[in-house]
Formats: structure tokens, sequence, C-alpha cells
């Protein structure tokens, strides 16, 4: 019920549409009671007194205005309410995102893609149901119930009570069904969402998928994901094919007993014939607004499920000093240091009292093995995780008291795979620098040895890459990501080292690129070339989370241990000459 009434607080927003839309309600509630009194008076008093011709013509206009008000009304009333829907629809969705966006890291480690993706889109729209069928329906059926059942007694209290009698357990019904039901309804979101993350999932790595040939096999575990929802689908729909027509015949014997004691209180002349038309008709008033709200229930346990489950991403804990906290000078020096820095993405510490120092435009170059922490260091200096212990400082401030805005302002971070947005060059290059002309885009083109082949690019700066870039090289990617961190021009640089090869011709160009890049800037490398390592002021060896070495090139091949074996495992191929 939390989450429905959540969802209804996003309605304050907007007075104005809430009340028309209110009024409208009412309205048509009074223009519903027109026909049946019509009918009631035209039976019992115009029938049996032919000469009244002129005041039936009357009663029969006055039925039709009846209808007229009754549907212009709901006309005005759904116009309004699909404006009022939209907007709260963009205002959940808009929160949803921009809560999203200032999520931790540590949050999308744990997250399937396609399961977000469902609740943005999917859940949104279902929340929708709630305020689309919760207002628009269950407003105006609320009312006719009330409104309609308060005549029927006001008519004939006993023929009333009895007609009235099916009410109790057609409540009792619904609150059964609404309880057992949530289960259901959340295995179906669930299940939707199991089903949307697995195709996100083979749809990015359909070259993968068609490298392995194993197409056969993925279309069984889709098949056993649609599988799932199938039947999570049928759950409900089996359900329900016995809630909605067992609660059909409940309304029905209403109207049995009113046949039997309206009928023979007509028979006793305790009612007159008019009247038991009259109350029919009402009673059918009555009845049909309680099958609409029965939807209804359908409807708000499908929408309640979806709004747990955007609700659950509104309340996650957001990044800490996302914007707060204390911000850097404009211009500031580059002096990190690492102060026995630990930390651990699970249970498992990743690093364990990494201490290192670099001075102002610095270059220092991280080597290991896989899965040492190189990366990891890099992450907790950018503040996408938060040290278990010790202190990363920058020009002597506390990283962890900084805002992280102006943090980052003062980084770059040039991943080990240019990712690339679905979108044109111009775009791409412009989310480092908002405000960049184009000739400061081609300037950091020309300095990444990228201006060449974005030229050739039929429609140049406004060409659109393809989804993560797929429409370009992986060195023109590089060179792209190399071009956005020098446009952006912050004074420290964090660089992972593009593993992937490239002709020879390309990696000098990466190279020079780079090289241009960390010119007078603190820069801590991922290296993977020996040419960086060697042009680096200092090498921090990691294994394990630890660093055991540290020196420059020519101190640590004279140590002849990790760093030494790893020089002579990993760079025979590349400088033979230049190896000890
Ligand atoms: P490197 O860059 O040296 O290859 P990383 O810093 O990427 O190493 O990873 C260090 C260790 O942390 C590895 O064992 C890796 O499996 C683990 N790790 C990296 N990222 C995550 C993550 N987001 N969640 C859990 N474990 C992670």
């Amino acid at each position: 019920m939390r989450s429905v009434i959540r969802v209804f607080s996003y309605l304050r927003h907007y007075p104005g549409l809430a009340t028309s839309q209110l009024c409208c309600a009412v309205g048509m509630t009074l223009a519903v009671f027109i026909f049946p009194n019509a009918t009631g008076h035209v039976i019992d008093h115009i029938i049996p007194n032919p000469e009244k011709h002129g005041e039936f013509l009357r009663w029969i206009a006055l039925a039709a205005v009846g209808f007229l008000a009754k549907d212009g009304l709901n006309s005005l009333r759904i116009f309004i309410n699909n404006i009022f829907e939209q907007k709260v629809i963009y205002d959940i969705r808009s929160d949803l995102y921009s809560k999203i966006q200032r999520l931790p890291l540590r949050w999308f480690d744990t997250r399937r893609t396609g399961d977000i993706m469902t609740r943005v889109v999917e859940d949104v729209t279902n929340m929708e149901r709630v305020l689309i069928d919760g207002i628009e329906q269950g407003l105006v059926a609320a009312l006719q119930v009330l409104g309609v059942g308060a005549f029927l007694f006001y008519l004939n209290p006993t023929v009333a009570a009895w007609a009235t009698l099916p009410v109790p357990l057609l409540a009792i019904s619904a609150a059964i069904y609404s309880t057992k039901g949530r289960d259901r309804y959340r295995n179906q979101r669930d299940a939707s969402s199991d089903l949307n993350a697995l195709l996100h999932d083979n749809i990015s790595g359909i070259r993968q998928i068609k490298a392995y040939a194993a197409e056969t096999e993925e279309l069984d575990r889709f098949n056993r994901f649609s599988d799932q929802l199938r039947r999570a689908n049928l759950r409900i729909m089996k359900w329900w094919a016995l809630y909605s027509p067992g609660m059909s015949f409940l309304r029905m014997t209403g109207y049995v007993l009113v046949l039997c004691f309206g009928g023979y209180a007509a028979m006793k002349g305790e009612l007159s014939q008019g009247d038991l038309v009259k109350f029919l008709l009402f009673l059918s008033l009555f009845y049909e607004p309680i099958d609409r709200l029965n939807s209804l229930n359908q409807m708000v346990l499908s929408g309640k499920a979806a709004a747990d489950r955007v609700f659950q991403i509104l309340d996650s804990e957001s990044e800490k000093n996302a914007i707060e906290g204390t911000k850097l000078p404009a211009k500031i020096q580059g002096r990190v240091v690492f102060d026995a820095v630990s930390f651990s993405y699970q249970d498992q510490p990743t690093l364990n009292e990494v201490s290192l120092e670099v001075q102002p435009g610095q270059t220092i170059a991280l080597v290991g093995p896989t899965g040492a922490g190189k990366t990891t260091v890099l992450s907790l200096l950018a503040r996408f995780y938060e040290t278990t212990s010790g202190t990363i400082t920058l020009d002597g401030h506390d990283i962890a008291g900084l805002s992280k805005e102006s943090l980052r302002d003062n980084l770059a971070y040039v991943t080990q795979e240019a990712f690339l947005f679905n979108g044109t060059v111009r775009e791409n290059l412009l989310l480092s620098k908002r405000d960049a002309t184009d000739e400061q885009l081609w300037t950091a083109l020309e300095a990444s040895h990228a201006a060449h082949f974005v030229r050739e690019l039929p429609k140049q700066l406004d060409t659109n890459v393809g989804e993560r870039g797929v429409k370009l090289s992986g060195g023109e990617k590089q060179r792209l990501s190399i071009a956005r961190a020098l446009l952006k021009n912050a004074p420290i640089l964090l660089l992972d080292e593009a593993t992937a090869s490239v002709d020879s011709q390309t990696e000098r160009l990466i190279q020079d690129a780079l090289d241009r890049l960390m010119e007078n800037r603190t820069a801590f490398v991922i290296a993977h070339r020996l040419s960086t390592i060697r042009n680096a002021d200092r090498i921090y060896v990691l294994d394990q989370g630890r660093v055991i070495e540290q020196g420059t090139h020519d101190e640590l091949l004279a140590l002849h241990g990790k760093y030494a074996e790893l020089c002579k495992k990993s760079f025979l191929g590349q400088e033979p000459e230049q190896i000890a």
C-alpha cells in the first residue's frame, strides 16, 4: 500500500489538473442519475397519462442531455487525465534516471543492465497503470458506487439491503485475491526482468555467440527464461480466470435478489412497477463500477509490483559527496599520495596497504600481473569506490572529503577499451568539454592523430560512430578517446593503456598521441608498452594487491625480481635488446 501512496504523492505537483479531474468525475456521477430517474418517472407518471405528451418529450430530452453531459465530461476528464498522467510519468522517469546516475559503482557491480532497463522502461509504464486506472477509473467508479448505493437505500431500504448483500462477499474475495496475488505479480515482473537481462547480455555479446557458434545453446537458454515468464503469466491468468467470473456471479446474485424481493414488494403494492425498473437500472449502475474496480484491482497489483521495483532504486543510497564536499582550487599542482590504502570489493582484500607517491608533472607506471589491483588503484583515485582504510591525498587534501565533481573535474581517465557512445564524433568529444568550439575539437584531434581519419568520415565531426563506436576501428576509437582526454585538459591523467594490438604505424601514432597527453600532467599509467614504462619517472610493481617493488626501469631490472621476470615474459617480442 505504501508504494501506491508514494505513486500518488507524485500527483501533488499538479493540483490544478487533479482538481479539474475530480470536478469532471463528480459531474459525471451526477449525470448518471438522470436516465434511471427519467425512466421511472415516464413509467409511473407519463405512460399511464397519455395526455402529458409535451412533458413526455421533455423527459426524453432530459435523458439524452444526461448522457451527453456524462460523456462530454468523460471526454474532458480523459483528456485532462492523459496530460496529468504523462506529466507524472515523466517526473518519475526523470527522478529515476537522476537517481541511477548518482548511485555508486558498487551498486552497478551487482545489477544487470537489462534489469535496470526493465525498471526504467517497463516498470515505470506499469506504475502508470496505477495512475491511469487508479485515478481515472477508480475515482469515477468509487464515486458512482457510493452515490448510487446511497440512492438505492433512499429508494427502498429493504430491497437495497437485499440488493447489496453480495457486497461484503465481493470485498472479502477481492482482499483475498489481492493478498495472495502479490507474489504472482512480483514473480511476473522478476521473470520479465530476467528475460530482458539475458537478451541485453546476448545482444551485446552477439559477436562472441556467433564466433563460438553458440546460437543453439543460447536459444535454449533464452527459451528457458522465456518459459519462466510464460509460466508466471499463466499463473496470473489462471487465477484471474477463476476470480473474475466468480466475482461476476456474486454480483449477479444481487439482481436475482432484487427480482425476488423487489418483485414481491411490487406484488404487495409496496413498490411501483416504475420504481422496480428504476431500481434495476440503478442496480446495474451500482454493480458496473464494482466490476471496473475489480479489473482495477488486477492492475493495481501489477502496478504495485512494478512500483516496488522502481522504489527499490529510488531508495538505494546515493554516492556520498557527489556534489557536496570541499571544492579543489581552480588550479591544482597534482601531487598525489596513497598512504597505506587498503580496499576490498567483497570479502577478499583487493589492495593491501598500498603506498605510492607521484609529484606534479611526473608519470608513474603501474605494472603487474592481471588481477594485481592496478585498475583498482585508478578507480580509488577517481573515487569510483571508497577506500576501506588508509588515505589518498591530492595536493594535501584528503580526497575522501572532496566533492566528487570537483575531484573528477581535475582527472582525465582513458580506459583500456575506448568507450564511445552511440552519437556523432562531436557529441563524443563534447562529453569532456561541453563548450568546446570546433576549432578546439580539431586541435585535439590533430594532437591525437585522429584528425586525418575524421576528415575522411562521410560527415566528419557529425558522423555517427555507432553503438560503442562499432563503426570505427580499435585504433581510431583509441585516438578519439585520447582526443577526448586532451580536450578536457585535466592536470591528472589516469591511463589504462590498451593491450589490443594495432599495426605498427597506428601504434606509433597512438604512442605519440599519448606522449602529448602525458606532457605536463601528473600521470598514472597502467602500462603495457615497454616504451611507456621506460619513460615513467617511477614504476610500481603490484602483485596480489601489494606494492612489491618500486623504482626506475634500470633499478628494477637490477633487482632481478618480479619486474625483471615480467619484462622477460611480456616484452621479449617488443624490444629484446632493451631488456637486461
Ligand atoms: P588489474 O587491473 O591489475 O588487472 P583489477 O584492479 O582490475 O586488476 O582487479 C583486482 C582484483 O579485484 C581482481 O581479482 C578482480 O577480480 C577483482 N575485481 C575487480 N573489479 C571488481 C568488481 N567490480 N567487483 C568485484 N571484484 C572486482
